[in-house]
């Protein structure tokens, strides 16, 4: 789960991280007051979506000006003017895709006088199975594009978990980064801040682009994105009271109420799966066939027919969906289930592409036949390669006569 910049500021804040003070508003009306309870001489306005890039990103209307999310202002006049124009339109960033992002929030925040722009990380490295710092003294970038053309700016090493974050490591981080005098010793401090974080929240990434050094001396995030384990949230209700499910693709937020594992992808095969496993290797053996799969979908283990049927559903109604493999391997999952969620959802939705259904296991010839006699216009299968190859050849010819 992601949360926005001005949340995750609060945490850094509340772990003692040295972060600008600031506000947020929903409303044009509140920006003024807002901006006029922090000191200037400098504020800056961002747009609070989740995606980066905002700075560098355009607005859809040509009413919000031609800048990005991130506009700097000299008075609390044109803090209160900017935020007016970003609230309620749509933000495009090189992360949000072409649709963009409708701005609801805006942060104003004090502006800083900005020396450097630095790279800071953490994240949990699944090939250590540790934390790992990610430090940079190029700033302000897109971590990507440094990895790609400058790699050798990019200083990683993880933290054993059994002792746990040093000073050592924390002087490490400063040493990559370059810092000196107030900054160095700050960025010791920061390090120990943001690794007690990390593991204190179940976080799975954290990410500090720019960390910057002020004229002063002294170091502040400038800007936080982080991301927690959804699998941890049900001990942290602190971190659930930030989710903002208008952030979210609706069809990932419909299956999580129904307890599916269902993630959106790009393509145009809508999957319908039981067991995580079995989901990836057909999502594997559609690519194999020349397909893409519009998704990825584990019904469970238990699954009612009611879920089955939401399943369905939520398949159907992504417009990319150009057709549709059902593969289950009945175990605890029975095949008559399945079959009656299909026919419920059918029934309630209409199916409008083809449908290749691959049935296996426990009460296999019962669900094959409550299929067969729905009436429903079904391609059936016998195994795994028999189904990649019948939906992949179905979605084609359905686009040649269309
Ligand atoms: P994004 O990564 O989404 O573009 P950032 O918060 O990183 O958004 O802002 C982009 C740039 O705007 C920063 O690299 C920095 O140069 C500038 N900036 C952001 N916040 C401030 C601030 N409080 N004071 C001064 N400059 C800022
Ligand atoms: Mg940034």
């Amino acid at each position: 789960m992601n949360i926005h910049e001005y949340q995750a500021k609060q945490l850094l804040r509340e772990y003692g991280a040295p972060v600008a003070d600031g506000r947020v508003v929903t409303r044009a009306e509140e920006a003024k007051t807002a901006a006029g309870e922090l000191d200037g001489p400098l504020w800056v306005v961002k747009a609070q979506i989740h995606a980066g890039g905002r700075g560098k990103g355009r607005f859809k209307e040509p009413d919000a000006g031609d800048k990005g999310g991130v506009r700097l202002a000299r008075s609390v006049e044109e803090a209160a003017e900017e935020a007016r124009r970003m609230l309620g339109r749509t933000l495009v960033t090189h992360q949000t895709g072409p649709a963009g992002k409708q701005v609801n929030r805006i942060y104003i925040e004090e502006g800083a006088d900005i020396e450097r722009e630095l790279y800071l990380a953490l994240l949990v490295d699944r090939e250590t199975s540790r934390i790992s710092f990610i430090a940079s003294t190029e700033g302000g970038m897109d971590i990507e594009e440094v990895a790609a053309a400058t790699p050798e700016k990019i200083v990683t090493f993880s933290v054993d978990p059994a002792t746990g974050v040093s000073g050592f490591h924390g002087r490490k981080v400063a040493f990559a980064l370059g810092l000196k005098g107030q900054a160095y010793k700050d960025c010791v401090k920061l390090a120990g801040q943001l690794y007690k974080l990390f593991v204190e929240k179940d976080v799975n990434l954290l990410e500090i682009n720019p960390l910057i050094v002020m004229t002063d001396g002294r170091l502040r995030c400038l800007d936080c994105k982080m991301n927690f384990d959804s699998n941890a949230l049900y001990r942290h209700p602190e971190i659930m009271a930030l989710r903002d499910e208008s952030e979210e693709d609706p069809k990932e937020l419909e299956a999580s109420k129904y307890d599916l594992n269902y993630i959106a992808l790009d393509g145009e095969i809508g999957c319908m799966v039981n067991g995580a496993g079995l989901a990836m290797a057909t999502m594997d053996i559609i690519k194999l066939y020349g397909g893409e799969p519009a998704n990825f979908l584990d019904v469970g283990g238990g699954a009612t027919k009611e879920k089955v049927a939401e399943a369905f559903k939520i398949i159907t109604s992504d417009p990319n969906v150009k057709g549709i493999l059902v593969n289950i391997f009945g175990g605890i999952m029975r095949c008559d289930v399945i079959a009656e969620g299909i026919v419920a959802a059918v029934k309630e939705v209409g199916l409008s592409v083809p449908l290749v259904v691959r049935l296996e296991g426990t009460n296999v010839e019962l669900g094959k036949k409550i299929i067969n006699e729905s009436g429903l216009d079904v391609i059936a299968a016998d195994n795994l390669s028999d189904a990649a190859e019948k939906i992949v050849k179905a979605v084609k010819a359905a686009k040649e006569t269309n």
